[in-house]
């Protein structure tokens, strides 16, 4: 086992409000030397504040002491996750609890050298400003991202959209969960801010920019962001946790266009769950559900031909040769011997079953790509 890092020196402040229309503040967050995380909880009879304090406690108490690797960090994101559904199964008033997660580890590998390691799922938000720029780290897993992100709707109406509570990842909804990651140099200068959707809903980037660059300190500009939540309406709980990297290991010259470049290997449809929702989550219908795959940018967007559609149109048209030949040559015997046979002719292999028709050894056996369930997928790292 490696040594844990060293604490770089960092500067923390953080800030939380139920908001001026909610009644409960189902937020979480962790702020320590290590590790910053933010969990917008959700289900009700306030069993979503139950998930949101399980994934900021396993974050605390699994984290706390960094990590050496992003494996631990997503580790413990799906800890979180099976004991947020393992609650959600076991107990009826926190049936269909669910958590998004946000956090940010400090990282060190054999050499020592620290990074800074983050994951998310759901639609909370991790941005860095670097060089009085601010840029997303995160993309959020939600209804309208996806909308966004294929040119049907913009920014700010995303923000006012009526299903913007629609994610389409969380923690405890399924057994398994996908999370993204990244990892990133420790920058001098950099400040990162992690929030719940009840500061983006309210406050767009360039006012966060604004408040970001106007308030000196990490905790004045959580109070700052926090409050501004609330002065454009405050519709929800509202979480933020500014992070300073005091001491970098890595210049900032050599950073100073952060480019994250998001990809997935795997894309599959997302599920839809209502953040909103009191009770077990919501689906869309399936016509919904389909849209709900992650098509992030330009780099997600190139996706692979599935191998089970290549194999399944060869072994059709193999199938379908097949058949013509066989046609022909028993119309041909036909022809020669008025043998009355063509009542095994109409039996002849059937190209709407290929996987039980008689050429099925020119198809390989193995259709599909493996489609089991993937705890974890891991955008391309991004490096200096
Ligand atoms: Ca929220």
């Amino acid at each position: 086992m490696t040594d844990l890092p060293t604490a770089p020196a960092l500067a923390w402040g953080a800030a939380t409000d139920t908001g001026r229309v909610r009644t409960e503040n189902e937020d979480a967050f962790v702020a320590l030397p290590m590790v910053y995380g933010v969990a917008d909880g959700m289900g009700g009879h306030a069993a979503g504040e139950i998930a949101s304090a399980i994934a900021a406690g396993t974050l605390r108490d699994r984290l706390g002491a960094g990590a050496e690797s992003v494996d631990v960090v997503v580790a413990a994101v799906v800890e979180a996750n099976a004991a947020i559904f393992q609650g959600a199964h076991s107990n009826v008033a926190q049936r269909g609890m669910g958590t998004t997660l946000t956090a940010m580890v400090v990282l060190a590998d054999d050499t020592g050298q620290r990074r800074l390691a983050m994951v998310n799922v759901g639609d909370s938000r991790t941005y860095v400003m670097r060089a009085g720029r601010l840029r997303r780290v995160t993309i959020d897993h939600s209804y309208v991202q996806e909308l966004v992100s294929t040119g049907h709707i913009t920014e700010a109406e995303a923000r006012s959209h009526p299903r913007r509570n629609i994610v389409t990842r969380a923690l405890g909804i399924e057994p398994n969960v996908r999370v993204d990651t990244w990892v990133l140099p420790l920058v001098q200068g950099d400040r990162y801010v992690l929030c719940s959707d009840g500061l983006v809903d309210e406050v767009d980037d360039a006012e966060i920019l604004e408040l970001l660059l106007a308030n000196a300190t990490p905790q004045d500009a959580a109070d700052a962001l926090v409050a501004s939540a609330n002065e454009h309406g405050g519709r929800d709980n509202v979480t933020v946790v500014v992070v300073d990297v005091l001491e970098g290991d890595e210049s900032p010259s050599a950073a100073v266009d952060l480019d994250v470049d998001l990809e997935w290997d795997d894309v599959q449809p997302d599920r839809l769950i209502d953040a909103e929702a009191g009770s077990a989550p919501a689906m869309l219908g399936d016509a919904a559900a389909a849209t709900a795959v992650v098509p992030v940018t330009a780099a997600a967007a190139r996706r692979r031909p599935g191998l089970g559609a290549l194999l399944f149109g060869l072994a059709v048209g193999v199938i379908g040769m097949l058949t013509i030949v066989f046609v022909l040559v028993d119309r041909h015997n036909a022809d020669n011997e008025p043998a009355p046979t063509t009542t095994t002719v109409t039996s002849a292999p059937s190209t709407t079953s290929p996987s039980t028709t008689a050429p099925s050894t020119t198809v390989p056996s193995t259709t599909a790509p493996s489609a089991t369930t993937v705890t974890s997928s891991t955008p391309t790292p991004t490096g200096p």
